[in-house]
């Protein structure tokens, strides 16, 4: 099997459902042994997958493709259940962009990494020719957030393996039974013996995983995590993409479909209780538009149901943590305390359920619970969609990632004010721009520092496989998906020939005083690209090459 499950752990992770304070299951805590046996096994594994043919692994892929189709609803409900999303947003937001990821990778990869001819100029004049290969790097060691427990790492993972890799997942310590899923997944696909595992443990689990030194990290988390990891792979020169936070900026312009708008600032905002990297966290609106704006965002979060994500009319689950929910608080109360004015929700939802029988235990405070191991009943985890009017980028809620339900809006009057307010931030994930004027959407996205920007869209580009992600300043390194992601899992080889090997080159040694000549006027020749100027170095190189002969 692939997972490294061993019985009898003295440690283990109890996993909440968030929406019910039902325990989910329990997962042992693997220890540093056990995560360097898992990179060790890895490495073995490698050695045989990486000669594998395209053809065999994306049978594998899509293999693995037909046993998550055989049980959408049971992998729904348990990521509901670990994450408190809404069952259907599972599906939505999880289960069918990842089936349309590996459905792409399964297809491409090969011509993704078919090796290319490199165009060298006047080197080819003289029988050179340069072409370029991938290989695959190793081990990957993925360390995924919960927040999209499922989609994220089986989508890497799915990369890394189409390129030649294996893979060691940590899943978070919040979601680690959708952790063991995937790896059961790749087990029932009929991948070969540890060329997947999944380590369940929490922060000193993904420690040991970076310290093992696999050859790739891929970390999805927050910025300060990010910092640990990247400081910990230096000592061993390990490569890491970094997927970090984000406050994305949604700008409105006065000759937006505000009711369209209005629609996606809602979504953007509250999906997945507003905990994705690329949820709308501040919204510019144009001054002209913003009460009816901000009015329809009013009315539509009014209408939506939140609750336990079991149940189909449900658009808003629990949060994940008391951490988070606790973030949020102290958001909405810095924002109030700054002046500006709560709309719609602003706090806890009263009639959620009361999570009761926590099992007392050491591991309590790793499953969302307040750390208290010695409490039974815990505070629900779910807190109202809210609307905040009056924000200005000089709060504090306004810089720091909230990652809950909270929707601030702010005015603008000009489209340089716009582009100045949103590119304001530390952050750069993605952002969205809503305008009628095609011209002055692609004008404000070029402007924008983000590594997506949609135009009339909003948030779910992650979910488009064949582009890329990742993030500008704070919010990353790096990139997975499309053809930028598949290149952090390999290692490009350049492959250099002379096809005409029968004379010396005229750089080589012994140097003197012709050679010196010679390279004096290379500069100015050769190096221009010009074939014509080129053409007058050619005397001196026939008199040094001859030179060489000589000697
Ligand atoms: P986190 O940083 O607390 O944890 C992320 C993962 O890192 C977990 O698996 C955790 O166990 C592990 N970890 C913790 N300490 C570690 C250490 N010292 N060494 C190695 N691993 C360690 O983040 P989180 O709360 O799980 O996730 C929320 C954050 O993730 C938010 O900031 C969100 O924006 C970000 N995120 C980013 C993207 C993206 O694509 N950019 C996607 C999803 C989430």
């Amino acid at each position: 099997m692939n997972a490294v499950v061993t019985a009898e752990r003295a440690e283990e992770i109890i996993s909440y459902n968030p929406a019910t304070g039902a325990e989910v299951g329990r997962v042992p805590l693997a220890t540093d042994d056990d995560v360097a046996a898992a990179v060790t096994n890895g490495r073995e594994a490698f050695a045989k997958w990486k000669t594998t043919s395209f053809t065999e692994r994306s049978r594998l892929v899509k293999q693995a493709r037909e046993v998550i189709l055989s049980q959408v609803d049971e992998i729904a409900h348990l990521i509901s259940q670990e994450s408190g999303k809404p069952f259907g947003e599972a599906i939505a937001m999880e289960i069918a962009p990842v089936l349309d990821l590996m459905q792409y990778f399964a297809r491409n990869t090969e011509k993704l990494l078919r090796p290319a001819k490199i165009g060298i100029g006047l080197y080819a004049l003289m029988g050179r020719s340069s072409k370029i290969i991938y290989h695959p790097l190793g081990v990957v060691g993925i360390i995924p957030a919960w927040n999209y427990p499922f989609s994220i790492p089986l989508g890497e993972a799915v990369m890394a393996l189409m390129a030649g890799n294996t893979v060691v997942i940590k899943p978070s310590e919040l979601t680690p039974l959708v952790g063991l899923k995937i790896g059961e997944i790749f087990e029932k696909a009929g991948f070969p013996e540890n060329s997947v595992q999944i380590i369940t443990g929490d922060g000193s689990t993904g420690a040991a995983l970076v310290d093992a030194a696999p050859d790739k990290i891929m970390f999805t988390g927050s910025v300060a995590t990010g910092k640990k990891i990247a400081a910990a792979a230096a000592k061993n020169l390990t490569s890491v993409v970094l997927e970090l936070g984000g406050k994305d900026p949604m700008i409105v312009f006065a000759d937006a479909n505000l009711e369209l708008a209005a629609g996606a600032a809602v979504w953007g905002a509250f999906c997945n209780s507003g905990q994705s990297c690329s949820s709308v966290e501040r919204l510019y609106v144009e001054e002209s538009v913003a009460d009816e704006l901000t009015r329809k965002i009013v009315e539509k979060t009014k209408q939506l149901k939140q609750g336990t994500g079991n149940r189909e009319d449900v658009s808003i689950g629990a949060m994940s943590s008391e951490r988070q929910i606790q973030i949020v608080e102290d958001h909405v109360a810095q924002f109030l305390a700054d002046g500006a004015k709560i709309e719609t929700g602003g706090r806890r939802s009263a009639d959620t359920p009361v999570r009761i029988g926590v099992a007392s235990t050491p591991k309590n405070a790793l499953a969302g619970g307040t750390g208290d191991a010695d409490k039974s009943v815990r505070a629900p985890l779910f807190y109202e969609p809210t609307v905040i009017t009056g924000a200005t980028n000089d709060m504090r809620a306004m810089q720091e990632e909230t990652f809950g339900p909270t929707l601030p809006i702010a005015t603008f009057t000009t489209e340089e004010e716009a582009i100045r307010l949103a590119n304001d931030s530390e952050f750069g994930l993605t952002a969205s721009i809503w305008t009628r004027d095609r011209a002055k959407g692609q004008r404000v996205a070029q402007q924008i520092e983000a590594g997506s920007v949609c135009i009339n869209e909003v948030l779910y580009t992650h979910g488009i496989g064949q582009t890329p992600w990742g993030g500008f300043k704070n919010s990353g390194r790096g990139r997975t998906h499309g053809r930028e992601g598949l290149m952090e899992l390999v290692q490009p080889q350049h492959i250099h020939t002379n096809k005409l090997s029968l004379l010396p080159d005229a750089w080589w040694m012994p140097y003197s005083p012709t050679a010196v000549a010679t390279f004096r006027k290379m500069t100015t020749t050769f190096a221009s690209g010009s074939l014509v100027k080129t053409s007058t170095l050619l005397p001196r190189l026939l008199k040094r090459v001859k030179e060489l002969l000589k000697k």
